[in-house]
């Protein structure tokens, strides 16, 4: 089962995440996988390096490629605790990483938050431009949702207003952090590699949980 895959190696991303925490960090760790090998994994080190760009992401793409001795990563799945930031998602792009996973959205700082989809009204969705010419999207993205193979919109629309009952939606009012039920995003634009496909809340509630917990003992 690829859930249970899944949260075999979120919870590896969590163990990172808690290294993180025990030093004081922001609680987000990653891991990468290829061929069922772990070959690279790190959390966030921001303060320990003193350097901003030291995210869980990064360091485990760096790790990754001197693992295999390449700078590309095409095959391999990302995991990581809460959803990339921007830095990291074009990150995740260069390295053309075939899977991204995460747990727990970032409404602050999560990539989406800056690309259009996330910011469209919730409304009914009107054909694009190219769609209404009958030109094909040059890059469409194949992956078919679980939840909402119709609308490719569904899935962040439900984050935003929550009105379906089977994505659960927490806002958390410190760390901003959401969560809820595993999906598979198939919004265009993606930041990553046309073919790459993105499942988000993986064991969402405990990335969240972790990164709840460290905003409110900063309080
Ligand atoms: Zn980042």
């Amino acid at each position: 089962m690829q859930e249970e895959t899944d949260a075999r190696y979120m919870r590896m991303a969590l163990e990172e995440a808690r290294a993180a925490l025990q030093a004081d960090e922001i609680p987000i760790g990653a891991v990468i996988v290829a061929d069922g090998r772990v070959i690279g994994r790190g959390h966030n080190m921001t303060e320990t390096l003193g350097d901003v760009t030291a995210h869980a992401e990064m360091l485990a793409i760096t790790a990754a490629t001197q693992t295999l001795g390449g700078k590309y990563l095409t095959g391999a799945t990302i995991y990581v605790t809460v959803e990339p930031c921007l830095m990291c998602a074009g990150a995740i792009a260069w390295s053309q990483l075939s899977r991204i996973v995460y747990g727990a959205d970032d409404p602050k700082r999560g990539y989406s938050t800056y690309i259009s989809a996330r910011n469209t009204p919730t409304k009914p969705s009107k054909p694009s431009a190219t769609e209404k010419s009958g030109i094909p999207n040059p890059t469409p993205n194949t992956q078919k949702s679980t939840h909402d193979a119709q609308n490719p919109m569904a899935g962040i629309q439900n984050t935003i207003d929550g009105t379906q009952n089977s994505t659960k939606v927490i806002q958390d009012s410190t760390g901003g952090i959401q969560h809820s039920k595993s999906r598979i995003q198939n919004s265009s634009p993606s930041p990553f590699h046309p073919k790459a496909t993105i499942t988000i809340g993986i064991l969402a509630e405990e990335c969240a949980t972790l990164m709840r917990d460290f905003f409110r003992s900063k309080r």
